[in-house]
């Protein structure tokens, strides 16, 4: 154990290349680099561990390296670099606003900002978690930041920018760092464990991925701590009862017995999983998860959503066939039903076994549901479905009565209930087509393509837009990214972070549905694409002033139409 290093340390990147996962945001900040467009004060937003303090390190470094390389980055030879990765330069000075928050702490910062570098040109102050300054040490700083001298250069970082001050917020440049998917972290994971000599099973790292939602400092530390459990050998076994993380195995056999409306099944899963002495409440909130990623690999647009290891995507993507939408939507609102109960109950196990119950009846009683939502034809095209089922139906009951199978009452009458239950679910799943059970099903889900351009559908995006009600973020959301008509009626929106993203995905459920009706075409998909061009611009034209005003407050366009204002 002689000098050991964690691996959060030792591997924290040096260049922009190696950060992970944050690659349109570190090409952004290179090309400002080499092209000379430097801002006096950045603002880094973003969640931890996800880079931001280490890019401003590698920036201070970059901008102040005598020889960057052809690709703008620090050539980390020079005296500059060297200076800087030995921790030594003098043009980089941070503070940690958590700890630091004074008016005075502020001051000695403010000192230091006159004092012009001696060594290369610009010296680079860091404050981290900005939001945590005092007012009074904002008001302090706000001087500086107004007129800074031109040496120096402000980047401050914050967790949570709704904190920053708005004063603060419009002289920054600001960089919005997204959480790390779990497949950059899986990547990073197996190089690091490459150069450590570990091996690792993929879905081991995955684990540890998910583990540790979205930040790579986080993933690494997790790494460490099993690397020294296990020996350097990291199985998925080893993670998951070292973890204590519940084998996904468990969640796809209960959604098996949801699927059949084996209750038996459910509760016995459910034994076994308390026998291994997991909590109740992780077992349900995962549960619940596990239906939202079954939910989300259902449609392309929501796939980007979808975080699980390549081995097993398939296995998702089988199961979720099987598992009509209403049915996860019902599914999610037990679980979390019963996680939200759970606390109070006094008897926890007894609510865990009835949440089991209700989920194992949703499948029973979803082609009611579904007929009462118009999801399955009406009875006079089903009687398509006579010819199959009448076969049954005959070796009970005269051949007579088998031409109006559906009047039948008794035993004849249950097996017909029964029939639906198994197509209902094929139903949706449009990619299943087996037998003329079917038929009706097909039926439902036929296509209807009418040609349109991207004119027709921006007309109708803006309608759905005017009759927003109450989403004033979506509502600026949509009316700055406006949709492109890529091919086969998919289109596209670029925005210019994942809260947008998220923002314009959360209501995909209502405005895709409105789309395909007005526009008269099933086949509309939405795709996302947060802009390659993170960076924010700062509005300089009266109408760049005005575009970003309307963001914030989408009023503001219903003023200016109202009174017909107009902008020179
Ligand atoms: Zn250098």
């Amino acid at each position: 154990m002689d000098n050991y290093i964690v691996s959060a340390r030792k591997y924290r990147p040096s260049t922009f290349r190696s950060v992970v996962g944050q690659k349109s945001l570190t090409t952004t900040l290179k090309n400002a680099i080499s092209n000379n467009k430097l801002a006096h004060a950045y603002l880094f937003c973003g969640p931890r561990g996800v880079g931001k303090t280490s890019c401003a390190r590698i920036f201070a470094k970059t901008i102040n390296c005598f020889h960057p390389t052809a690709d703008g980055e620090a050539c980390n030879e020079c005296e500059s670099c060297m200076a800087f990765n030995e921790q030594r330069s003098y043009n980089i000075h941070e503070l940690d606003a958590a700890s630091n928050n004074s008016v005075d702490d502020i001051r000695s910062l403010i000192e230091q900002v006159r004092i012009p570098p001696a060594l290369g040109k610009y010296k680079v102050f860091i404050i981290d978690e900005v939001h945590m300054l005092s007012s009074a040490a904002f008001n302090a700083f706000l001087k500086t930041l107004e007129e800074p001298p031109h040496h120096a250069l402000f980047i401050l970082a914050t967790t949570e920018k709704h904190k920053v001050l708005p004063t603060i917020l419009s002289r920054c440049q600001i960089y919005d760092f997204s959480r790390i998917s779990v497949s950059d972290m899986v990547e990073h994971l197996e190089y690091v464990g490459s150069c450590e000599g570990v091996t690792a099973e993929a879905e081991a790292l995955n684990v540890i991925a998910q583990k540790a939602d979205g930040g790579m400092r986080d993933a690494l530390s997790i790494f460490d701590q099993v690397v020294s459990f296990t020996n350097g050998n990291i199985t998925y076994q080893a993670v998951i009862d070292n973890l204590n993380v519940l084998d996904y195995e468990y969640y796809f056999r209960l959604t098996d017995a949801m699927l059949t409306g084996n209750v038996r099944a459910a509760i016995l899963i459910l034994n076994e999983v308390l026998n291994k002495g997991f909590d109740g409440q992780n077992i349900i909130t995962g549960l619940a998860s596990h239906f939202r990623d079954l939910l989300v690999c259902r449609d392309e647009a929501t796939l980007i959503l979808f975080e699980v290891g390549a081995s097993i995507r398939e296995r998702y993507r089988d199961t979720a066939k099987r598992c009509p939408d209403q049915l996860l939507y019902k599914a999610i609102e037990l679980a979390n039903a019963c996680d939200l109960n759970y606390r109070a109950s006094r008897n926890k196990r007894l609510l865990l076994e009835l949440t089991m119950i209700q989920l194992c009846q949703l499948a029973q009683s979803n082609p009611e549901d579904s007929k009462k939502k118009g999801l399955i034809e009406p009875i006079e095209k089903t009687d398509i479905l006579a010819p199959p089922q009448a076969k049954v139906v005959t070796t009970q009951i005269p051949p007579t009565v088998t031409a109006t199978p559906r009047s039948a009452n008794g035993a004849p009458q249950k097996k017909t209930q029964q029939g639906p239950v198994s197509t209902s679910i094929k139903k949706i799943g449009k990619d299943e087509d087996n037998g003329q059970d079917n038929q009706a099903a097909q039926h439902a889900a036929t296509e209807i393509i009418t040609p349109f351009d991207t004119t027709d559908l921006v007309k109708y995006w803006d309608e759905y837009t005017k009759n927003l009600e109450g989403n004033a973020y979506l509502k600026g959301i949509m009316v700055n990214c406006k949709p492109s008509l890529r091919e086969d009626y998919h289109f596209e929106v670029s925005v210019h972070n994942p809260g947008q993203r998220d923002e314009l995905l959360n209501d995909s459920g209502r405005l895709l549905p409105y789309l395909r009706e007005q526009l008269k075409n099933t086949r509309i998909q939405m795709r996302i694409r947060i802009s390659e061009n993170n960076e924010k611009k700062l509005a300089y034209t009266s109408s760049e002033k005005y575009e970003h005003l309307l963001e914030i407050n989408p009023v503001l366009g219903k003023l200016r139409e109202e009174f017909n204002l107009t902008l020179d």
